[in-house]
């Protein structure tokens, strides 16, 4: 995420910069392995981002392709060794884009992880709102998935948490006040995966809901009851579209590739599951709200 072109905004925090004591580093560059987390590799990661920023010549040309998991374009933007990001980036060149010295074509500029897209979506209140749930991480925590609730709670989507945040507005939470107050974040559930069912069920009017244990395990017990019915049982037609692909609400192609493993299916086949998840949503959400 570290400093992407579409998501430079001096009026609201954005998720990359949010403000001048930390930033993401965790898309820099896109090329590592899946489980990668470079919490365990503090030390080593500091002093080549160190090593970065001293060799740096911004007055160079020359093009060196990124090699192995590390670019030598990321090192430190501030003299307090606080914030990371990209040393090409225009922004620190009067407007002109370096990034073709990594010779990465338009990638580096282009890329955008979902959480940094979800949240780009958020009003800027409600983005002032969970940007104050990162307070007091540094750069090497924040840009990191298991320390970083954000990312976690980013998977639920744009009109959960616009909804949360607006509930709250009076408020000004911290970390801590807010996952102990909020109980239904702790669960297990893959966010992105079941974000759909959440959305109906509870933003109608049941956010208060979050906050009780009791709705939490019978939410975790209807998640998995749908996907055991609903769930797919045979390989899908070889005519069949790839669900991300139909056009639908995106966080349905989400439940559905996610939760239910419909990686392809046909348009109507994806209709009528959702008339009938949709019954069940409706019946569930009386019984609990
Ligand atoms: S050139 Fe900049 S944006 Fe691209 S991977 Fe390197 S540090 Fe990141």
């Amino acid at each position: 995420m570290a400093q992407k072109d579409h998501m430079i905004d001096g009026n609201r925090p954005t998720l990359c910069m949010p403000d001048g004591q930390k930033s993401c580093f965790a898309c820099c560059p896109p090329i590592r392995p899946a489980a990668y987390e470079h919490l365990t590799h503090t030390n080593i990661v500091k002093r080549i981002l160190r090593e970065n920023t001293a060799d740096f010549d911004s007055r160079g040309e020359e093009v060196r392709p990124i090699t192995g998991y590390s670019c030598w374009a990321l090192g430190y933007l501030d003299s307090e060794y606080k914030v990371i990001g990209c040393l090409l980036h225009p922004a620190r060149h009067g407007g002109l884009d370096h990034r073709f010295r990594v010779d990465y074509g338009g990638k580096c500029g282009r890329e955008i992880c979902p959480e940094a897209k979800t949240f780009s979506l958020l009003s800027s209140p409600a983005s002032r709102f969970w940007i104050r749930l990162a307070d007091g991480l540094d750069s090497f925590a924040y840009s990191s998935r298991k320390e970083n609730p954000l990312f976690h709670l980013l998977g639920w989507g744009g009109p959960l948490l616009s909804r949360i945040a607006e509930e709250e507005r009076d408020k000004i939470p911290t970390r801590e006040s807010f996952l102990s107050g909020y109980v239904f974040f702790g669960t297990a559930l893959l966010p992105k995966g079941n974000a759909y069912l959440l959305r109906k069920v509870v933003v109608p009017g049941g956010i208060r809901l979050l906050k009780e244990e009791k709705f939490k395990c019978s939410f975790e017990r209807f998640s998995m009851e749908l996907s055991e019915e609903f769930g797919r049982k045979t390989p899908p037609a070889s005519d069949s579209t790839a669900s991300h692909l139909l056009d639908l609400e995106q966080d349905f192609k989400d439940f559905l590739r996610l939760h239910l493993g419909f990686t392809r299916i046909h348009l109507h086949e994806a209709l009528l599951l959702k008339e009938k998840v949709d019954l069940r949503i409706e019946r569930f959400r009386r019984t609990s709200t």
